[in-house]
């Protein structure tokens, strides 16, 4: 969207901020534009909006927040510093985690991974560069969904169920520093019987299972819609998008920062206890050739020294 549609669009929302339809857009501007929205901060009641806008927020945001907090110490302005992913912000969130009730920690040890960093080794948590994933024919795009494995893949242990390839990134053809000589991949099955995670490591003898048992071969297909591939375009979004993630409107992303359906923690290597990065969201949801077959959003994770990739589910009946 060019830039003078998103300022006009802008201008028409604060002459008629009572306009559903006019909400809905300014909506998805304050998700994909959040800086255009800071000089109106002011003028925004609504909390929702309020949260949309925090990603690269001006530093005095940040030490209201920080200021809020020491008065109430109400864990909700923890949550909104970890939109904001400025060094500022992320300074403060670390600052805070030493003097702060300890039934709060795990959530800003969750807030901190989410700004970019593990708290415990202050490595990166994520890769900076954000695209986008749209769906498409396999000679489409290098990055494959579906289809056959070469190698055998995860398989539910109770229903012998196998995994479907969801991804393989192709590095080569990305524009993130992974320095493993493996394409991350990543799998998922639905058996009635979910995983909390299934992890596989990368090996030169094929995929290794780590907690998981292997099919012979067998590559499940019923969940990815064909042999297809994943179109990535560059997205800059330096600081992220904030708010909580809705699943089933194909919002596939690969790095940049991930956005939860239910905050929490990055995911851990089962082989070294690192903190894994965030690398791919793969949401439900349609595609040109039909529905993906789970349901909620999967969430990648990559341990790069270890080759270990993660792929974790969340969904709405979790909220249940
Ligand atoms: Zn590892």
């Amino acid at each position: 969207m060019p830039n003078y549609v998103v300022d006009r669009l802008i201008d028409e929302y604060f002459q008629d901020t009572e306009s559903s339809d006019l909400y809905n857009i300014i909506f998805e501007v304050a998700q994909y534009f959040p800086e255009k929205l800071h000089p109106f901060a002011s003028q925004i009641d609504d909390e929702y909006l309020q949260e949309l806008i925090l990603p690269g927020g001006p530093d005095s945001w940040v030490d209201d927040l920080v200021n809020k907090y020491r008065q109430d110490e109400d864990p909700q302005h923890l949550k909104a510093l970890s939109w904001f992913r400025t060094d500022k912000a992320l300074d403060a969130l670390i600052t805070l985690s030493k003097a702060i009730p300890e039934e709060d920690l795990e959530a800003v040890y969750a807030y901190i991974e989410n700004s970019g960093v593990f708290p415990d080794s202050r490595l990166a948590s994520v890769y900076f560069q954000n695209y986008r994933g749209y769906v498409v024919a396999r000679n489409e795009s290098p990055h494959h969904m579906g289809g056959s494995f070469p190698h055998p893949v995860p398989k539910c242990p109770i229903t012998d169920t196998p995994a479907n390839r969801i991804l393989t990134l192709d590095k080569s053809n990305l524009n993130l520093d992974i320095e493993s000589q493996y394409n991350p991949s990543f799998f998922w099955y639905e058996s009635g019987y979910p995983p909390n995670c299934i992890y596989v490591q990368f090996t030169e003898n094929g995929v290794k299972g780590l907690m998981t048992p292997m099919t012979d071969g067998e590559v499940g297909t019923d969940l990815i819609p064909g042999k297809l591939a994943l179109k990535l375009e560059e997205y800059p979004l330096k600081y992220g998008r904030a708010g909580t993630a809705t699943s089933g409107f194909s919002n596939h992303q690969v790095g940049g920062y991930p956005v939860w359906m239910r905050f929490q923690r990055f995911k851990r290597c089962p082989v070294c206890g690192q903190g894994m990065k965030f690398l791919v969201t793969i949401d439900s949801g349609m595609t040109p050739f039909g529905k993906l077959g789970f349901n909620g959003i999967l969430y990648g994770f990559w341990c790069d020294p270890c080759a270990v990739s993660c792929t974790y589910q969340q969904n709405d009946d979790d909220f249940e």
